[in-house]
């Protein structure tokens, strides 16, 4: 009998077991005993589902797989299944909470499990992993388990954060965090308008008793109940993310390219600033195509006409600039790729509502055109599949900010917080000090300070494995290799690499705790998503290594 042990029950596991099934079924039987290890039910922490419905996720239900379909390149045989919408019978545009996503993991792991030969026994610890020793995998519930082959598939995990004592909530899982804290009427800084910003605004609103209403004007209003604190918020941009496009509108051909694209060919510049024009012109040549093809009425010139003059033009240069204000009359229309990252650089405020006006207005357009931007993200995604580095860091904060968004009611509901004076701005780049136990925030964008007794960082903890859980510090102190924090891995096979670059034998590593394997985003249907063709390679080693070892 051959054992494999995998740590974490989320969906990165739940998919490897639905691909080991696959490929089993293909295979001679072998006697094969499978231990989860997870303190969570299977689905995992993040869609666990005791957590508040008002969590949701910021995807759409028919966006959401675990179940291949025959788009997908891989060596296996393809078992399809039910999206999230079809299992719930929820509407495809549907953003559902994140616990009716854990009830359909749940679902989709029990199914994965009764498919399984008779061979094959799964055996659930819901517990954590502490170490890893050998062949032992150590419980916290003092049991052990004798693995022949161990999976690590531990997701986001906590890390190393700046502490400020009381009062201060350091980077957290909203759902995990005690809010209580945070007393009616209070003051309270909040660094980050992401979406773990979005999940403690629910919390502290909705989640305190205060209700929604449109009104015949058709505009959404909030009625305080009477519990929430005031959320000043301000982030890097000082803008909420936009609203999470729809997919319909992210899924038409690929826009041409301007030629031989950023990245290719010659050596990408270290600096991301030296390679930003690049970048641009190939942004622009995507948004002027869906321009043009889609709003006739809002150009002056016909694409091909556009196409042949801005090929030869470079970004940024007069010829450029006179090139746009002849096909694009109107100057909102126009591209500008600095004001669409970084909207309030060099604006100032004499006042919180006048910022907040000028916020609000800003995000009803957003929200009423959702997908004006959706046209450059596979552009800003092809363009990132040749980066690295910095110059990929800025492309990739670009490419979350225009396409992972919270759903569009999220963003109505910030803008009826706001005209209730619940939810307040900070502006862009907050800087926040301590003085005489009150935080004090400075910000670009606002003329005064403000001054609270609280403070919150809305965003998941800066992941580190030397320090954010037992089992993984103690495989670096072991000689596990890391790099940015994460645990190395081999891009190729996942397995741990050690600091002299060697593959683990029995160990396979792959989440957002290691190099490679990071699920960003759950499978969408008929996408050929790369979920599936690793899960495959995945069950295929495991599958060769068990029946090597059947062999001995
Ligand atoms: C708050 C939040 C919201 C998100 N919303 C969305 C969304 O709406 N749409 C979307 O597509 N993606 C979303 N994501 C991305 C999400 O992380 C992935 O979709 C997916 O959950 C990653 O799966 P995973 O299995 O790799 O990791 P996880 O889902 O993090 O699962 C890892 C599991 O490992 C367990 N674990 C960790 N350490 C140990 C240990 N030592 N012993 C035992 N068990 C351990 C954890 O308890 C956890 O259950 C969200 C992520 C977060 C954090």
């Amino acid at each position: 009998m051959t054992t494999i042990a995998f740590v974490g029950a989320g969906p990165r596991t739940i998919g490897l077991l639905e691909r080991l099934a696959a490929n089993l079924s293909a295979l001679p039987a072998p006697r094969l005993r499978v231990h989860v290890v997870d303190p969570y039910p299977p689905g995992g922490r993040v869609w666990r589902p005791d957590q508040s419905p008002l969590l949701w996720m910021n995807s759409r239900a028919g966006e959401v797989t675990m179940f291949p379909d025959d788009t997908v390149r891989c060596a296996g045989p393809v078992r399809t299944g039910p999206t999230l919408a079809q299992w719930a019978g929820l509407p495809s545009g549907t953003f559902p909470s994140r616990r009716a996503a854990g009830r359909y993991l749940r679902w989709c792991f029990g199914r994965i499990a009764g498919s399984l030969p008779s061979t094959v026994d799964i055996v659930q610890h819901r517990t954590r992993a502490v170490r890893l020793c050998g062949r032992t995998v150590e419980l916290a519930d003092g049991d052990r388990v004798e693995a022949d082959l161990v999976v690590l598939a531990q997701g986001n995990i906590d890390g190393r954060d700046e502490r400020y004592g009381a009062g201060h909530l350091p980077p957290a899982y909203t759902a995990d965090a005690d809010l209580s804290f945070l007393p009616a009427g209070a003051d309270v800084i909040v660094r980050g308008l992401g979406l773990a910003f979005v999940d403690l605004m629910m919390l502290l609103t909705e989640g305190r008793g205060g209700t929604f209403h449109r009104g015949a004007d058709g505009v959404l209003r909030y009625r305080r109940g009477g519990a929430e604190p005031v959320l000043w918020a301000g982030s890097r941009r000082g803008v909420p993310y936009l609203p999470k496009p729809d997919p319909a509108a992210l899924t038409g051909p690929p826009p041409p390219s301007t030629g031989p694209a950023p990245g290719s060919g010659s050596a990408v510049p270290a600096d991301p600033d030296a390679f930003w024009p690049a970048v641009c012109k190939e942004l622009g040549w995507a948004y002027y195509h869906e321009l043009c093809a889609t709003r006739r009425d809002r150009t002056a010139m016909p694409w091909p006409d556009f196409a042949g003059r801005y090929a030869s033009l470079a970004w940024g240069s007069d010829g450029m600039r006179a090139l746009v204000a002849e096909a694009v009359p109107d100057p909102a229309d126009r591209f500008d790729p600095d004001a669409l990252a970084d909207p309030l650089a060099g604006k100032a405020f004499a006042s919180e509502e006048a910022l907040a006006g000028w916020l609000r207005r800003r995000i009803a357009g957003t929200v009423a055109a959702p997908d004006r931007y959706a046209a450059i993200l596979p552009a800003l995604l092809r363009i990132g599949d040749r980066l690295s580095g910095p110059a990929l860091g800025r492309l990739a904060k670009l490419s979350a900010f225009l396409g992972s968004g919270p759903p569009p009611y999220r963003l109505e509901q910030l803008c009826a917080l706001s005209r209730a004076g619940v939810v307040r701005f900070l502006g862009r780049l907050p800087a926040v000090t301590v003085d005489g136990g009150m935080f004090v925030a400075h910000s670009a964008t606002l003329r005064y300070p403000v001054t609270a007794r609280f403070l919150v960082d809305a965003r998941l903890p800066d992941d580190d494995v030397r320090c954010g859980d037992p089992l993984l510090a103690g495989l670096v102190r072991d000689g596990a290799a890391i790099r940015g924090g994460r645990l190395a891995v081999d891009p190729d096979t996942f397995q741990v690499l050690d600091t002299a670059g060697r593959p683990h034998p029995e160990r396979l590593a792959l989440g957002a705790f290691a190099t490679a394997g990071r699920l960003g985003s759950f499978a969408r249907p008929r996408s050929d998503a790369a979920f599936f063709r690793q899960n495959d390679a995945v069950a295929r080693w495991l599958l060769h290594h068990v029946s090597a070892s059947t062999r001995r």
